[in-house]
Formats: structure tokens, sequence, C-alpha cells
């Protein structure tokens, strides 16, 4: 399409040639991860091959002028016509197709195209079918292109391919025209190819805007199918899952089973924000710590409530964070737990409480305590013990009946409960038999506390079976840190203390003093040697003496008996002989 004299004015063609290698950069540009960047440079090469063939022209002509053989320079010139047509024609077949060109119509062009080339050139030359044939050859090209990318039009991005489709049917117009004689003037209007190069330069970058809104288009399709399938799937889950937007906490997405998990109104999702559900704000930042950490939570155990009622409730939840609808979102998966955790906590609550009374029992209290003196000790706080004991508790049993003997021993632990402070810990030590750990408390006012306390109870009724009001006295025995910080011996010098009020006449306090502890060492010494004692084995460790005393009785007695029955015997025997020998 370029003029062949054009290659005569320099400055024009440096026009010309700067336009075609603009349309060379941006067909570089389009081809990138462009799956029609193909297309594009067989366009190009077209556009290429006809510029050649015009400046082979320039060529011949020059050649001619000079009077020199030209039938071999419009050879080339007509093969390069020749080509262009080629190229554009499995452009335009690929773009048609989508896929691979329809050769079928590749080979008819080229068939044509070869045979009119052998036939005017060679076999009936024929110089004004050659110059005819060198327009022939791009306007059957450019218009099987046209035909082929405005047939682009029913695409939705497609204004790239509309406008090279455009701009192939207004050239081949052209030289259609030209072919007819009518428009000479095109080409001697130089700027035109320059006009079209650009202009193809341009549409090839629409080309690559509509390949981008396409794949946007394909990649949205894409997250539509994905979301679909991924709402699916939490549909029909058998846990309850939710989805929550990261970014403001409200609830995307909710699957039947956490609807009713929750309470929540299927058409108002957007109203409830996840923070409705936490019962514990602590518990909430714990887990978006371990989502910030991890990304990914699993078996998180939350405390929970519906956002209408404040009933709490257990829920094992694992989470992570996800894509979804162009938002960051917070995927959860629920199971309800709380029947494992209501087990869980009557399972602790047996192991670390009285079934009667419902007091802590002796392990947790010894546990618990040990713990308390560590922290007494290392903040220098005084503590005392003390160790009560219902007085002729016996008595209420045998009169009124065992069940009735329940009945105080609740009323007393209650009285303990509610006369002593939270901080204080009180268990049932066993039987009758009570024990208070007193914090920041001395012996002198652990007296005064358990004083108190024993009046309180003393003050206490129950009534038996019969409806007979049962009143019930304690004593008390008091220890405390000035007398050891040891658990053992605190809760023995305490049970020693009581021993005292019992035999002071009960109903009374008594603290174990400083000066009962030599006493009581040395009473501990002489139990632990007879503990000692009675601890060694009656077989292997007194195998010795007890075989020598076992063996001492049998063998005695037996020796014995049997030399009394030798004795005997020999009497019997030789009644004679022994007469004889004395005889004798
Ligand atoms: P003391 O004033 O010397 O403490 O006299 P006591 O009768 O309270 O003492 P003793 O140790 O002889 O009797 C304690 C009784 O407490 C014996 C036992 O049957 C009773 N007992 C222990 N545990 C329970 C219980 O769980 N329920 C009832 N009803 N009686 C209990
Ligand atoms: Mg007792
Ligand atoms: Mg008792």
């Amino acid at each position: 399409m370029v003029g062949v004299s054009i290659f005569g004015q320099s400055w024009q063609l440096t026009i010309i040639n700067l336009s075609l290698f603009a349309f060379f950069l941006t067909c570089i540009y389009t081809s990138i991860g462009n799956s029609n960047g193909k297309v594009l440079w067989l366009i190009f090469g077209a556009f290429f091959a006809d510029y050649f063939s015009s400046y082979i022209g320039n060529i011949s002509l020059e050649v001619y002028s000079k009077g020199g053989s030209v039938l071999i320079w419009i050879f080339f010139e007509i093969v390069f016509a020749f080509a262009a047509m080629l190229l554009l024609v499995l452009a335009a077949s690929k773009i048609l197709l989508q896929k691979n060109a329809d050769y079928t119509i590749v080979y008819a062009f080229g068939g044509i195209g070869i045979f009119a080339i052998v036939a005017f050139l060679f076999v009936f030359p024929d110089n004004e079918k050659i110059a005819q044939m060198r327009d022939i050859f791009p306007l059957s090209g450019l218009a099987y292109l046209a035909i082929s990318f405005l047939a682009q039009i029913r695409k939705k991005h497609c204004l790239g391919y509309v406008l090279i489709g455009l701009l192939s049917l207004s050239s081949a117009i052209v030289l259609l025209l030209k072919l007819g004689g009518i428009t000479d003037w095109v080409y001697k209007t130089w700027y035109l190819s320059s006009i079209l190069y650009l202009l193809m330069s341009f549409s090839t970058l629409l080309i690559k805007a509509d390949y981008f809104a396409q794949k946007l288009d394909e990649s949205n399709i894409t997250i539509e199918k994905n979301n679909q399938r991924l709402e699916e799937i939490i549909k029909f889950s058998p846990f309850p899952i939710m989805i929550s937007k990261l970014s403001d906490d409200s609830i995307i997405l909710a699957n039947t089973n956490a609807i009713k998990l929750f309470g929540l109104s299927a058409t108002e999702l957007e109203r409830y924000h996840l923070k409705d559900f936490f019962v514990d704000v602590e518990n909430r930042h714990l887990l978006n710590e371990c989502l910030e950490k991890e990304k990914v939570v699993q078996d998180f155990e939350l405390l929970v409530k519906t956002p209408n009622a404040n009933t709490p409730f257990w829920l094992l939840v694992s989470a992570n964070i996800i894509d979804y609808n162009y938002d960051v979102a917070l995927y959860m998966a629920f199971q309800d737990i709380t029947s494992r955790k209501n087990r869980e906590a009557l399972l602790k609550n047996q192991a670390t409480r009285d079934p009667l009374t419902s007091l802590y029992n002796r392990r947790y209290f010894e546990e618990e305590v040990l713990k308390r003196i560590v922290k007494a000790k290392s903040t220098n706080e005084p503590f005392s013990v003390l160790m009560i004991d219902a007085d002729h508790f016996k008595n209420v049993n045998d009169t009124y009946g065992h069940k009735t003997g329940d009945k105080v021993l609740i009323e007393l632990a209650s009285t303990c409960e509610r006369a002593l402070r939270d901080v204080d810990i009180v268990a049932r030590y066993g039987g009758e038999e009570f024990v208070v750990f007193l914090s920041g408390v001395n012996a002198q006012k652990g007296k005064i506390v358990a004083d108190r306390l024993r009046e309180t109870i003393s003050e206490a009724v129950v009534h038996s079976e019969e409806g007979k009001e049962v009143k019930f006295t304690v004593s008390i025995g008091v220890s405390s840190y000035e007398i050891s910080d040891n658990i053992d011996t605190l809760i023995k010098t305490a049970d020693e203390a009581l021993y005292k009020a019992k035999e002071n006449g009960r109903n009374r306090v008594e603290i174990f003093n400083l000066d009962d502890k030599k006493e009581f060492e040395n009473k501990e010494i002489q139990e632990r040697i007879k503990n000692e004692e009675s601890n060694r084995h009656p077989i292997f460790n007194q195998e010795e003496d007890a075989e020598i005393s076992l063996l001492d009785g049998i063998e005695g007695n037996h020796i014995q008996e049997q030399n009394t029955k030798i004795e005997e015997n020999k009497k019997e025997t030789y009644p004679i002989l022994g007469v004889d020998e004395e005889d004798l």
C-alpha cells in the first residue's frame, strides 16, 4: 500500500518507517502473554511484506529507467505481495476459527496466487495483469482479514478486533477502487500508509486492553464459580459454618446449621457481627492472634452466645483466612462441645469435690494449700490451718439416724463456707472432720475466726426425719505458719490442738502453741520408730526372728514333748532296765 514513489522522498519515508516501527513495538508488547499474539505477528509480517514489495517495486522502476532487465525485480515484487496475502489469510483464518488456521483456504489462496504468478509472468506474459496482481493479492488478504476480524463483533471485548477489521476493510476498498482506476490519488497521498500503520498500532493496543478485560471477566467467572462451589459445600456441611468479613466482622454467609446454632435470621445475616457471639473478648483476641500467626486455627475452644440470648455454650472452632467475593474473610467451622465441656467440668468436680457436702476434698485441699504456702512464703504473709470435728457426732447418727447425720454434715459445711471468706479454702477432711486454710491470718486471729465459726455452727439447726430440731457443736484446733510451713505438720498439729479441745470439754477452740512443739516432735519421733518397726514385713523382714521364735516355740515344745515321750517309752519298754540301772 506504500506508494512506490515514496522511496525517493527521504523525510516522508522516515515517517513511514517510524510508523511501521511503532506497529512493530506494539506487536511485541501486545503479543506478550496474549494467546492471539501470533495473529498480530502474522499481520505485521503481511504489512512488512507489502512494504518490502513496494520497495522492490521502486528498485525495479529505477532499473527500468536505466534500461535494465526488470523481470526478476517484478517477480520478487509480486512474490512479496503474494506473501503479504498469504500471511493475511493465515491471520484471518486463525482469528476466525480461534485456534488453528483453516489450511484449505490458505492452500486455495496460495494455489490461485502461484498459478497467476506463473501464468502471467512466465507463460503468457501480461504486464497489465501483473500490475493488477500487485494490488489483488493484498486486497484479497485484507478482505478476508476484514471479514474475520469484524466477525469478532459478537465477542464482549472486541474493540481492537473491530478496528483492525475496519482498517482492513477500508484498505481493501481503496485497493478495489484503485483497481477500478478511480482512486489513484491514494497512492500519491504519502501519509496514508503512515496513518494506517499508526492506527494498526493503536488497534493492537486495544486488543491488549480487550485481552485484559476478557481475562478479568474469566477470573471473575472463576471466582464466582469457586464461590458457588464453596457455598454448596458450606450449605450441605453437617457442621455449622460461618464466613465473616475480616474488615468489619459482619457475617457474609452462614449455613442452616449455623443459623440454627446461633438462632439467626437467615434473611438478615449482614445485621450480625462476629463479635456479637463472643462471651469473652480476651478469647476473641487470642483467636485473632493465632490467625495472624498461622492463618489457620484448628480445634480452638470458644465460649460463645447467641446474639439474642446470653446463655453461653462451648464450641470447637476451626478457622482460616480465605478470599471470598473479593473480600478477605474468616471461614469458621464449629462443633458444639457443650456437653463434653459439662462432662469435663463434672469429672473435674468429682475429682476435687466431696459428693455429700460439695466442699473440696482432702486431695484438692492439700494440692491447693501447697501452692498457697509457697506464695505466702514468698510474700511473707501469715496463714493458719483449722481442724474442725463435730462433737459426739456418733450420738447424732445413733439418735436421729444416718440421714439426719448427713444433713448435719451438709449444714456444717455450708455454714463454714458462708462464714468464711472466698479466699479461704474449706474442705471435708474425712468423716465428720473439716479442714480450713486461712490466708493472711496468724494463730491469734485464726483462733478468733475459729471461735466465731464455732459459735455460728452452734446456732445452726437441722430437722430430723421426725421433724425434731437437731443442734450440734464442733471443736476446733488451730495451727499456723508460726509452727510450720509443712502441710502435713500443720494438719497434724491442728489435729493435736483439736484433740486438746475435745479433752477440754468440746465445743471450744484450742491453739497449737510453740511450747507444744517439743512434746509433739518427741511424740512424732516415737511414732515414727513405732511405724518403722510395724512396717517391717512380718515374714521377709522378720524372717530370722520369726523362724527362731516359731521354731523356738514349736521346736521347744516338740523336743520337750519328744523327750518326755522317749522317757515314758523308756519307762514302758525298759522298765526293768531302769530299775536295773538304778539298781546297778
Ligand atoms: P467426738 O466428739 O469425740 O468427735 O465424738 P464423735 O462421736 O464425733 O466421734 P467418732 O469418731 O466416735 O464418731 C464419728 C462418727 O461419724 C462415726 C461415723 O459413723 C460418723 N460418720 C462419719 N462419716 C459420716 C457420714 O458421711 N455420714 C454420717 N451420717 N455419719 C458419718
Ligand atoms: Mg472425728
Ligand atoms: Mg467427732
